[in-house]
């Protein structure tokens, strides 16, 4: 499937740039085009894959490039008042050769949080192509700002999506790390699985297309009718016939027999399959209940079959309650992994979600009491007791 990715502020211009990288590294292509978009010129500056001249710098007549300093009100006047410059560069865009519109963006901080919804809208009026949001939790220990613009971002970033997967830093957070260490493992995590998913409506090597290679549509028609999306996976280590120790092990007569081979073939991908699903999701939330699924299974061809995958879906069904499971494969002739990407769209009982939002709601009560008292505090400095003094003016 080809992506036309627009990274809107910091985290999400690092992600998209690590998309890049990995479509150069796996040859997986599905990135048509990548544009940045931020109001701080130090961080589309740091960017290394997105060429120059798809860096948008926005805001800057307001903030002159310094960003919005976590002010995601802020964030999205600006992108409302600089759309036209941002269109500049998607106009770059060969949207006909591209299936939808991929927008990156971290909901915790300014630029992103409040950007990256006025994009999706402006988006939305204009092309027929879907346009898809991946949106960014922060971690909780990230304070009650973020927490505050992530809810709010949240709530206005799928309504104007035609679907938002979400990824949560707070449920990959690694204790005793560098911030910077983190995210660059985080990024990779997250590029792993949309890479493999987005990849799977991409296969076009003639002899490794078996009957059931997911098609780009499949994953439109998951993802359409809208909502909230999470992803997972797992993966396992598998020896490649295609390797030459594989084919060595086949002339010496090392391979086990045919029937055991596809029974191990089946159970592995089964096992994958449970694993992916119930293992920790790019937002963790209770499955039954999800509206539709799609199983991708990649991996050498050798050891990926039409049973297992019927099965891994068939369990995907019961688990879900969904009547809408769509499965397939997407073979990579010389991986040495067989890997499992299940993505759960319309998703609705999501703990994280509302404790996300009890929090917000915390903090803008505790914003309004401070401000208040602020009012008060500074009056009650600047004002003599007995008001003799008068101001100047
Ligand atoms: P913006 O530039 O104003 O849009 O804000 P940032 O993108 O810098 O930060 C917004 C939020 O994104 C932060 O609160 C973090 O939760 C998250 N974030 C920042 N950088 C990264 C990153 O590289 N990876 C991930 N996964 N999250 C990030």
């Amino acid at each position: 499937m080809k992506l036309a990715m627009i990274g809107f502020g910091q985290a999400g211009g690092k992600i998209v740039d690590k998309f890049l990288e990995y479509d150069q590294r796996t040859g997986s292509d599905i990135v048509r085009s990548a544009v940045a978009v931020n109001s701080a010129k130090a961080d589309l500056m740091g960017l290394s894959e997105v060429p120059k001249d798809n860096r948008v710098l926005i805001g800057q007549s307001r903030v002159k490039g310094h960003g919005v300093g976590a002010d995601n009100e802020l964030g999205a006047e600006i992108a409302e008042e600089d759309i036209d410059e941002v269109q500049g560069a998607i106009d770059n865009i060969p949207v006909h050769e591209v299936d939808a519109f991929l927008i990156v963006a971290g909901m915790g901080g300014g630029t992103g949080s409040g950007g990256a919804p006025v994009l999706a809208k402006h988006l939305k009026r204009i092309y027929t192509e879907p346009v898809y949001g991946l949106g960014i939790l922060p971690g909780g220990d990230e304070g009650g700002i973020y927490t505050l613009n992530a809810a709010r971002s949240f709530q206005t970033f799928v309504r104007e999506v035609d679907n938002l997967m979400v990824f949560d830093n707070d449920a990959w957070r690694q204790s005793g790390e560098s911030i910077e260490g983190g995210y660059a493992e985080i990024n990779e995590e997250i590029v792993r699985r949309f890479g493999i998913l987005f990849g799977a409506g991409e296969v076009t090597g003639d002899d490794e297309v078996a009957e059931s290679v997911v098609d780009s549509s499949e994953i439109i028609n998951t993802l359409a009718g809208g909502g909230v999306s999470t992803i997972g996976y797992a993966a396992e280590e598998v020896e490649n016939d295609q390797s030459s120790s594989g084919l060595l092990s086949r002339f010496t007569g090392g391979e086990e027999d045919g029937q055991t081979d596809t029974a191990n073939t089946t159970n592995r991908i089964t096992s994958l399959v449970r694993k992916a699903a119930l293992g920790r999701l790019t937002l963790p939330c209770e499955i039954e209940g999800t509206e539709r699924a799609l199983l991708v299974l990649s991996g050498p061809p050798q050891h990926l079959n039409r049973k297992g995958i019927e099965r891994g879906r068939k369990w995907l069904e019961e688990q879900t309650g969904s009547m809408e499971v769509r499965g397939g494969d997407y073979p990579v002739a010389d991986s040495q992994y067989v890997a499992s990407v299940v993505l759960l769209s319309g998703v609705n009982n999501v703990p994280r979600i509302k404790e996300l939002q009890e929090v917000a709601i915390e903090a803008q009560e505790n914003i309004d009491e401070i401000q208040e008292e602020s009012e008060e505090n500074l009056e009650e400095l600047v004002e003599d007791d007995d008001d003799e003094l008068e101001p100047l003016f």
